[in-house]
This record gives C-alpha cells, structure tokens and sequence, in this order.
C-alpha cells in the first residue's frame, strides 16, 4: 500500500497487542516466525502468514525467522524445502539468509520431556491409542484417569529413557503430560507429547524413535529460537493453553506468546495442500506451479507480482473473525500494480488479415507508439507498419448488429497508433468463412499528426503482419467448475473442463521478439499477460494470460 493510504495507518489487532507488550516491558524485541510443514508448496493461504509474520518484524525493528517445522518423520523433502525458500523470499520476506529446523532441536525436547518428568508433570501411559481416547471423555463429560497415571518419577524416567532405547514396539506406551483430565478443554486432558515411531529422519537419521507431538514441540521450538509472539490461526486458539502450559512448566524467562487470527480463505477456490497435492499426483494440472493454481510458484508464474499479493493481504486484513475474499480482489490488486508500471503492445490472439489495397507494396514505415500512454515514464517504441496486417477476428463482421464500431464493409476505424481504415470488402473460403479483410487507409490521419478532419468511432489493434511474432497465448478460467462448488461428495475438486484454453496460432508485435525476460505486459484489449518461465522458449514465445482488463470488483472504500 502506498504512504498515507488509511489501510496503512490503521493498526491491526495483532499490533494493538504488540504495542502493549513493548509497553509493559514483557518484550524488547519482536521475533516472530513462519514454520511451514515441508510436505508441499506454499499456496496464498500461507503468503497471508508469510506477509503479517515478516511484515511485524520489519515494522518492529526486529527478526523474522523461517523454521521448517520437520518434527514428523518423513522422506526427505527437499524439493519443498528449496521451493519454499523461494517462495518466501519472492514474497519479499527477510529471514535474513538463516533457516531453522525444528528438528534440530529435539535434544533440547528430549531434555523438555525429562524435566517435565522430574517436576511430576508428565508420565508414561501403557494404554493403547483407543484407550485413551475411550478415557479422554467428552465435550459433556470429564475423562478418566489412566492407571498408569500414579507412576513414580523413577519409574516414568525409566521406561521413557527404555522408549528412547527402542526397547518398545510402536503405539506400546506415550509419554504424556499430566494435566486435568476433567479439564473443560480437551486439549489439556492429559495430552500425549511423545511417541513412539521407528522412523528414519530425513535430517536426524535413526538417532531417534520417539518423536514428539506438535503441541508440545511448537511453543519448545518458538521459546528455543526467542520467539517474542508465536503467531497462528485460529484453530489453534484451543492449544493455547496447553501451550502456556508448556513453556511455563519448562521456566523460560521470556515464554513467546501465541496469538491467534483468521486464516485467508477464497471463494471457489482450492487451497489447502493436500487438495492441490492430488490434482498435481493424478495430473490434473502441470505440475504444482500450473497457472491455474494459487500455489506461490503457480502465482508466480501466472505473472502475479508479490506487491499484488501484497497489497490483496492488506485489503483483505487481518482478522479474529472466519470469512471469505474473492478471488477478484486478488485480480484487482494485480491490474492496480501493473496498469502504470507495464508496457502496452499489441498483440492479436485470433488473427484474421487485413489488405491495405492503397498502401503501396514492398514498402513499410515506423510508426511511433508510446508504451503506456498513463505513464510518460516508460517512453516510446518503434513499430513497423505496411500493407499486409493481422486484426482480431472479432473485430471484423460482415453483417454488425446495431452499436459495432469496429470493421464492417463501409466503415472506417483507427487503426491504433496508426491510421483510419476504411473496410471496402472481404473474401471468403468455401464455407464461408471470412479469410482476408480488405481496406483503404486515408495518409491524412496518422496517430499524431493532429487530424481533427473527422471522426471515427472505434479503435483496432494490429500487428505487421510481416513482422509479427508468433507465440502461444494461454487462457485460464478457474479451475473449480463453479457450479458445482470446489469438492464432489469423495473430496475431489470439481475442475472446470474449459479452465484452460491454449491458442496456438496468436502474433505479438516485433517488439517482443526473441524475448527471454520473464515479465508482464498489457496486450492491449486483451488483458495482462506474462511470459511463461517454464514453456516459453526466445524462439517459440508463450504467454500466460494473468487476468482480463475489465473487473467487476471494486474495493470498498470506507
Ligand atoms: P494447509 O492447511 O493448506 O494444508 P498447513 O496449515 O497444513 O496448510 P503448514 O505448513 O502447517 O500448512 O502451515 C504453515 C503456516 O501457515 C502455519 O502457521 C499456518 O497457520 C499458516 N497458514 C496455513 N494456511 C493458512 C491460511 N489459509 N491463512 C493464513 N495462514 C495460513
Ligand atoms: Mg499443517
């Protein structure tokens, strides 16, 4: 957001208590984290985390840090590691060149688990998995103690240490923490906080086979790295305080603070990881950076920009309460922060062509366009001009209905940064079809030369025919079918058969050509578009189709 605007001096809830924090000196410094799973892609979801995370710090004056929260065992990931990564520093957040992985600290849980053993607080339960649960009770009705509940410290020290020897078979006992088992939150019913899983770690190998639970090692692995405030969405909200719990029972002198607010959802719109994780596996979709989905990489290579993510984070806000954003917005954000900043060209999708009978042949001109005619800034460019063009075929008809302004026999239009043209007949194949428009042009009314003779009502664009580059365009729609809602009755997403169109038959002006700089522009008429990273190739151009011009959105302006 820019200086000044009002969404950027209003304080969110998350600041409110942070300026109370540094007020009454329970903090001096903000550390705040963003710990992703490394089991998938980051989607928009996350980048809502990433932004308000790093966004603190940097407001705060202090640390961001990345934690790969890697505590479950699993393969090594480290494709996600590495696109994760990515992702966060195009997003723009600072972790200042250092990653942290919650693995690393499980010597420092291990001893966590020990102390809380020696304190009383915690002991190890023989009762099976579906015990505990018939044990724990109900929303309505407290739980039972376990038998095992009375343990000496001796003996819980003794038969956690044999756990960590691998002397147990998996699910044989857990070790939890002693709490309340009549405690109104379920959370605190005695949570279990290691486990037993003979597994090899992608980065501690066979060292362990207990492994902790993740409400116990989150607040343990915030409280190592000086975490000031822990935060999270609001599912959460019912661990907090078990995770109080936690760091007050270990004595850390400055225990993080979990706060928590409302994740980022969109309307028809498939987030959550595992959802994208099976399009990508059953080949749906291209992979998880396909331009259909709202993965980071996907975004990114779509042509979204980071400040557009940016700025649809700070419209969207950040909240207490559960609710939806359009998608729309999302688009909206990306034409505010490319409509000043990009190149205008010229490029025709589905081409037709177009005869200039009176301009002579063999010959051409340069023609000069401005490159976006909003911001002088961005200069001029040269185009080629001559006899032989490409115009929309949509911007042709034979027999227009009532308000077309653009080529019909008889009419005359602007040919954009160029001249009128006057249509004077077409040709036709077999079946009919329009194949070759024909027009006169008028040298009288070039763009520039201040003509005021007469006016024209519509304005085409073009392409040199001679000139032209020809590339691949891609259209996108979304990829949930709309009417059917995102999820079928098995949790598959309803995808939309007609969410990509490929045209393979496009031309964008000269100036593009040979290009390899991933970038967007606007194709006039057309919407803004982006060069594809992974398919485009200097000699064989390929275009993403970020989004249309026209929006229906309109932010709210209170
Ligand atoms: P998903 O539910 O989409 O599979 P996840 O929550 O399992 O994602 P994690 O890697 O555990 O993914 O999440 C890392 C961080 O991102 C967590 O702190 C989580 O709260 C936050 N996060 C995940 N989804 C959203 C969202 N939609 N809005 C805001 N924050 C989110
Ligand atoms: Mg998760």
């Amino acid at each position: 957001m820019e200086e000044g605007n009002e969404a950027a001096v209003t304080k969110n809830f998350i600041e409110d208590e942070i300026d109370k924090d540094l007020a009454n000196g329970r903090y001096t410094e903000i550390v705040t984290r963003f710990p992703p799973e490394p089991n998938g892609y980051l989607h928009i979801g996350h980048a809502k985390s990433i932004i308000l995370n790093s966004g603190l710090a940097k407001k705060y004056g202090g640390h961001f840090h990345l934690r790969f929260d890697d505590t479950n065992p699993m393969k090594e990931k480290t494709e996600f590691v590495e696109a994760i990564k990515k992702d966060v520093e195009w997003l723009g957040a600072d972790y200042e060149g250092k990653v942290y992985f919650a693995s690393d600290y499980f010597d420092i849980m291990y001893e966590s688990a020990i102390k809380l053993i020696k304190k009383g607080l915690a002991y190890v339960d023989d009762l099976s998995a579906d015990e505990i649960r018939e044990y724990r009770g109900t929303l309505t009705e407290p739980g039972k103690n376990s038998p095992y509940r009375e343990r000496t410290i001796e003996e819980n020290l003794d038969l956690f240490t044999r756990m960590k020897d691998g002397e147990f078979e998996d699910g044989a006992r857990v070790l939890r923490a002693k709490i309340d088992m009549a405690s109104p939150n379920m959370n605190m019913r005695d949570p279990v906080i290691y486990r037993i899983a003979h597994m090899t770690h992608h980065n501690t190998g066979d060292k362990w086979c207990i492994y902790p639970m993740y409400d116990f090692a989150h607040p343990i692995e915030d409280a190592t790295e000086g975490i000031s405030h822990s935060i999270c969405t609001l599912e959460f909200e019912d661990h907090r305080p078990l995770y109080d719990w936690v760091v007050n029972n270990l004595d850390y002198p400055h225990p993080p603070r979990q706060i928590e607010f409302a994740k980022l959802y969109l309307k028809n719109v498939v987030t959550g990881k595992r959802y994208i994780k099976r399009l990508v596996e059953n080949g749906t979709v291209d992979g998880w950076d396909d331009p259909r989905l709202v993965t980071i990489a996907a975004l990114r290579r779509r042509g979204f920009t980071p400040e557009s993510i940016r700025m649809f984070m700070e419209l969207s806000g950040v909240g207490k309460a559960n609710s939806t954003s359009d998608y729309a917005m999302l688009e909206y954000c990306l034409r505010e922060d490319l409509k000043l900043k990009k190149k205008r060209v010229m490029a025709v999708l589905d081409p037709i062509k177009l005869v200039i009978t009176n301009y002579p042949e063999g010959v051409e001109e340069i023609l000069e366009a401005d490159n976006n005619l909003e911001n002088e800034e961005l200069g001029k460019r040269e185009l080629s001009f001559g006899r032989e063009l490409y115009i929309e075929r949509s911007d042709f008809m034979i027999d227009p209905p009532k308000k077309y302004y653009r080529l019909f026999p008889g009419n005359e239009v602007r040919l954009m940064n160029a001249y009128f043209v006057k249509c004077t007949g077409y040709k036709t194949d077999e079946n009919g079809n329009v194949t070759e428009v024909e027009c006169t042009y008028d040298p009288e009314t070039k763009s520039g030369s201040g003509f005021t003779g007469r006016k024209v009502k519509g304005t085409i664009h073009w392409v040199n025919a001679r000139t032209a580059v020809p590339c691949e365009v891609r259209l996108y729609e979304n990829i949930v079918d709309e009417e059917k809602g995102v999820y079928d009755d098995e949790g598959n997403v309803n995808v939309n058969p007609n969410s990509l169109t490929v045209l393979k038959n496009c031309f964008v002006e000269e100036s593009l050509k040979g290009t390899d700089t991933v970038d967007q522009y606007q194709f006039v008429r057309n919407g803004f578009f982006c060069l594809d990273s992974k398919d485009s190739k200097p000699d064989a151009l390929v275009f993403n189709r970020i989004v249309s011009l026209k929006s229906s959105y309109k932010p709210d302006k209170n």
